[in-house]
């Protein structure tokens, strides 16, 4: 099932970074399918450029960029790329990220990954906005898209430095808005864990994951194997279902689209996506 459309795609040039894959590559494709200018952006160049090549045979009108966002200059001149190519940088969707989820006793086998992270969720998101700022300010207006996560809203075991950026994406959310209301719109995406992309394998330690899912553990471990034994889902995987207990990366994808496929005039700040029967604590 799809969310319906309301048609403001179409036309409006849309920067997705992290695009080779998960959230942002569905999130390529189906702005693309809606009429969309898509500058796909990612550091593996091979997904990025299979994805483009694939889109672009259908018509689509979707260029791809290799950039890496930990890098301000390339940044910059993948904004570049895309006034050059498409005119206008209308929204920035600031996806990249990685989740090194580890204890703090792990600190001497995670810091390389928690370092990146840091980077990548963090540094990255402020090079974003910082490549696309001036030409939305000229323009009169823009949309930039963080995609925080349910992990930034409270420190949980085993992810510290996950938390930490994606609070620190709240943050940077913020004080754009703040600072630039009526000409750049501003939205954070707040997404649930969703099983189904490949952010799990940037992982640390397999076990920090009892943080965000404390004395849900058990059950959530139940849960999971009902999940994949057909015929014993029991609702689970039902979206029409309240028990309905992980959302696809698609459904997910369809929320940050819904955020973007909005008037001009009217700015969802902050949106959090769950399934109703999911067992995340915070
Ligand atoms: P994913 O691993 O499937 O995709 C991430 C993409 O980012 C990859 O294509 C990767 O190559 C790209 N990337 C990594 N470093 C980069 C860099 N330096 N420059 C440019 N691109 C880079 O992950 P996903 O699940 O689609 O995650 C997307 C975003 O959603 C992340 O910010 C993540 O923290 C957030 N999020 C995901 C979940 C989830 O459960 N999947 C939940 C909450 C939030």
């Amino acid at each position: 099932m799809t969310v319906a459309e309301n048609g403001y795609l179409t036309g409006r040039t849309i920067i997705v970074t992290g695009a080779a894959s998960g959230f942002g590559r569905l999130v390529t494709d189906i702005a693309s399918q809606r009429g969309a200018n898509v500058l796909a952006v990612d550091v593996d160049t091979d997904g990025l450029n299979a994805l483009v090549a694939e889109l672009q045979q259908t018509g689509r009108s979707v260029m791809a960029c290799a950039a890496d966002v930990t890098d301000p200059q390339q940044m910059h001149g993948m904004a570049g790329s895309c006034l050059e190519h498409f005119g206008a940088i209308d929204v920035l969707v600031n996806n990249a990220g990685i989740m090194p989820l580890a204890f703090w006793a792990d600190h001497a086998a995670a810091s390389d990954a928690w370092s990146r992270c840091i980077d990548i969720n963090f540094k990255g998101v402020v090079n974003g906005i910082a490549a696309v700022h001036d030409q939305m300010i000229k323009q009169g207006r823009g949309q930039v898209v963080n995609i925080s996560s349910i992990y930034g809203n409270v420190p949980v075991a085993g992810s510290a430095i996950y938390t930490a950026t994606k609070a620190a994406v709240n943050v940077l959310s913020e004080s754009l808005r703040i600072e630039s209301q009526g000409r750049i719109k501003v939205t954070t995406v707040k997404p649930t864990g969703v099983i189904g992309t490949n952010l799990g394998s940037t992982i640390v330690n397999g076990d920090a994951m009892i943080g965000i899912l404390g004395q849900n553990m058990e059950s959530f471990r139940e849960n999971a194997v009902k999940f994949m034994t057909p015929g014993e889902s029991e609702g689970l995987t039902d979206p029409e279902d309240i028990r309905y207990w992980a959302i696809s990366p698609q459904e997910l994808a369809e929320q940050i689209i819904y955020v973007i496929d909005q008037p001009w005039g009217v700015s969802i700040s902050d949106i959090t996506v769950r399934a109703s029967g999911d067992q995340y604590l915070s």
